[in-house]
């Protein structure tokens, strides 16, 4: 299907024809870990049981920091568009830049890298002209390498 929604997660009530589409469920519930799969919210606190219309159980947990969005349960599944980066068409490098990094360049270049592959969160601070985007380039290639998808944000300027 072509489509520019890939990845994009739809609860039921927001796609009439759920057909093609892959499942998650919108509540993960293990052992004493939950996650919310539309908002992220992991905090335990967040996260509430009541009897459920849907399921039938007396104790269905489901999420209170998106709640304004609809009800999100362990019983209830979001639905996505798989990407459309297949395996065959990914490419072993996407480096273009032919630049240099410097020594301390190169080890936050490595912290990045580190990050996106045990999927951590990391704040990369410096001044401005340092050359940030550039050390972030190693993580992005690897997040592309894997099929991922990335957004790069800022309050200057944007780009994908
Ligand atoms: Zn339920
Ligand atoms: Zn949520």
């Amino acid at each position: 299907m072509q489509t520019n929604i890939e990845g994009r997660l739809f609860s039921k009530e927001e796609i009439p024809d759920t057909k093609n589409m892959q499942q998650v469920k919108a509540v993960e519930v293990k052992e004493n870990k939950k996650m919310c799969l539309r908002c992220g919210n992991n905090q335990e606190e967040l996260f509430f049981r009541s009897p459920c219309s849907h399921c039938g159980s007396e104790n269905c947990w489901y999420c209170r920091n998106c709640i304004i969005m609809g009800k999100m349960t362990e019983c209830g599944s979001l639905f996505y568009f798989p990407g459309r980066t297949s395996i065959s068409s990914r490419k072993s490098n996407y480096l273009a830049w032919k630049g240099e990094l410097s020594p301390g360049q190169k080890i936050a270049s490595a912290k990045v890298h580190h990050a996106v592959v045990e999927k951590e969160n990391l704040l990369l601070w410096a001044v401005a002209g340092s050359g940030k985007t550039e050390m972030m380039f190693e993580g992005m290639n690897e997040v592309l390498i894997n099929g991922g998808r990335l957004c790069v944000a800022s309050l200057e300027w944007t780009f994908v």
